[in-house]
C-alpha cells in the first residue's frame, strides 16, 4: 500500500506515520527526520539544508524530488510506504506522480489530518523528542519531564530548534501558501481519508485504520 499522510505540522503526522508502518509492516519515510539526519551527519544534504530547516522554510523541489526518488526506488520500498511530510508544494506532488508512473506504483491513499493552527501551536510548542529513541512525545502527557516514556532514557527529551514560537508561525504560514493546496492535486486522483487530527491519539489511529480496510 501506498500512503501519503499530509497534513500541517504539529497535527499528529509522524506520531500515526509510525504506528501505521509498524501495524502494516512498511517503511516510515519521513522526509524531515532524513533532513535531520542529514544535518546532524554534516553530509553535502545536510549542508545545504540546515540554515533552509532552521527557519523553517522549504528545501528546494529539485532536492526533494531527489531524495524521495532515490529512496521510494530502493528495495525495502517495493511492497509500500508511507510518505510524511512529502509532498510539500504541487511541483513536488507532480514529481512524485512522474515517479509513480516510472515505478509502476498505482495512484497513492492520502491520510488528511486536520486541526485548527491554536491547537498546533499549543501542541508544538510543547513537542518534545527523546535523543535516544525517536519518540515523539508533549509536555502536557509527561509525568516526568526528564524521563522518556518510551526508553525510560533521562535528561533526553529535547525541543527542536524549529518547534519554538516563531519558526512554528513561518511553518504554518508556508503550509496554508504552499502545502494545502497540494490536497487539491489529489482531489480525483487519489482516495482521501479525511480525518479529525485533534481527536485523541487513539481514536486518530483507529479511523485511519478503518479508513484503511485493516483493523
Ligand atoms: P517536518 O519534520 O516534516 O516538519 O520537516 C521539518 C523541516 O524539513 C521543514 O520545516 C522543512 O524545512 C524541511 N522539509 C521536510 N520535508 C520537506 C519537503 N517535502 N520539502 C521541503 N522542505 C521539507
Amino acid at each position: 500500500m501506498e500512503i501519503i499522510i499530509f497534513g500541517a505540522p504539529g497535527v499528529g503526522k509522524g506520531t500515526q506515520a509510525k504506528i501505521i508502518s509498524q501495524k502494516l509492516e512498511i517503511p516510515h519515510i519521513s522526509t524531515g527526520d532524513i533532513l535531520r539526519e542529514a544535518i546532524k551527519n554534516e553530509t553535502e544534504l545536510g549542508k545545504k539544508a540546515k540554515e533552509i530547516v532552521q527557519k523553517g522554510d522549504l528545501v528546494p523541489d529539485d532536492i526533494m524530488g531527489g531524495l524521495i526518488k532515490d529512496t521510494i526506488s530502493s528495495e525495502e520500498c517495493k511492497n509500500g510506504f508511507i510518505l510524511d511530510g512529502f509532498p510539500r508544494t504541487l511541483p513536488q506532488a507532480e514529481i512524485l506522480t512522474n515517479i509513480f508512473n516510472e515505478l509502476g506504483f498505482e495512484n497513492p491513499i492520502v491520510i488528511k489530518l486536520s486541526a485548527d493552527d491554536d491547537v498546533i501551536i499549543k501542541r508544538l510548542s510543547s513537542r518534545r523528542v527523546c535523543s535516544n529513541c525517536g519518540y515523539i512525545t508533549n509536555l502536557s502527557e509527561l509525568k516526568d519531564p526528564d524521563t522518556c516514556p518510551n526508553c525510560g532514557a533521562k535528561g533526553t527529551l529535547y525541543q527542536r530548534d524549529d518547534d519554538k514560537e516563531e519558526v512554528i508561525k513561518n511553518r504554518l504560514k508556508i503550509f496554508h501558501e504552499s502545502t494545502a493546496p497540494v490536497i487539491e492535486y489529489y482531489k480525483g486522483k487519489a482516495k482521501i481519508l479525511d480525518i479529525d487530527g485533534a481527536l485523541p491519539m487513539d481514536e486518530v489511529t483507529r479511523q485511519i485504520m478503518e479508513g484503511l480496510g485493516v483493523n
